[in-house]
């Protein structure tokens, strides 16, 4: 599915889509233990020891953004689901049973802040998308040469390959989609997110020097 909707915010429609295809009826959280920093795998551990539930999926998803200061209107899953009418992400429209006790607010919490733009046409223009996205890299110091990256990416003839038989597998940035998946499939820490400057000074990079901790 991410090759076929690369663009995040497609992606995004296609989760709403599957969720009203599958219609689950409570939503439970588990905020007990949260990630921050480099994602979607291996970030740091942070404890906030919260439980959030809710027939409104958009709701619980925009209501844990709160908990870290992240504007919920910056994560497409919320403004997608609420334009596919799974739920309402505006503060005013939830209703909070328990309320937030302030125990439960983490400040500089390491996350993207920024709004999430379609790729557009810069799609066409590979290397012009790299210098301005955010992109997977690996840490030689790290990579073991397992192979894991390779096996998980989805673009046909993969996208990170190995070059040379003892070096760490290289990415063809040209052809990566940057689904992130051999980042979250990585067992040893070894792939990170690069921020590019020329995307931080347009607001665009993510975790400007963030990516590992
Ligand atoms: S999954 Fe990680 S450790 Fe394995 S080859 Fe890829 S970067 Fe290296
Ligand atoms: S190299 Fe990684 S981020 Fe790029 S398409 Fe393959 S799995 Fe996705």
């Amino acid at each position: 599915m991410h090759l076929r909707h690369p663009d995040v915010l497609d992606f995004s429609r296609m989760l709403a889509g599957l969720h009203l295809h599958l219609k689950p009826r409570l939503h439970v959280l588990d905020a007990v233990t949260v990630m921050e920093g480099n994602g979607p795998r291996n970030g740091d551990p942070r404890t906030l020891g919260a439980l959030l539930l809710s027939e409104d999926p958009v709701a619980a998803d925009a209501t844990f953004c709160r908990l870290i200061d992240l504007d919920p209107e910056h994560v497409p899953t919320c403004t997608e689901g609420a334009g596919a009418g799974l739920g309402c992400w505006q503060a005013g429209e939830i209703e909070l049973k328990e309320g937030i006790p302030a125990d439960f607010l983490l400040s500089n919490f390491r996350v993207i802040r920024h709004r999430v733009t379609r790729d557009g046409l810069l799609r066409y223009y590979p290397r012009l998308r790299h210098l301005l996205f955010a992109h997977p890299v690996i840490d030689p110091a790290l990579c073991r040469r397992c192979g894991d990256c390779l096996r998980v990416c989805p673009v046909p003839d993969k996208a990170v390959r190995f070059q040379e038989r003892r070096a760490p597998p290289v990415f063809d940035y040209r052809r990566c989609i940057r689904c992130w998946c051999c980042q979250e499939s990585c067992p040893h820490r070894a792939i990170h997110s690069a921020a590019p400057w020329l995307g931080r000074l347009a607001g665009l990079g993510g975790l400007a020097g963030q990516g590992r901790a």
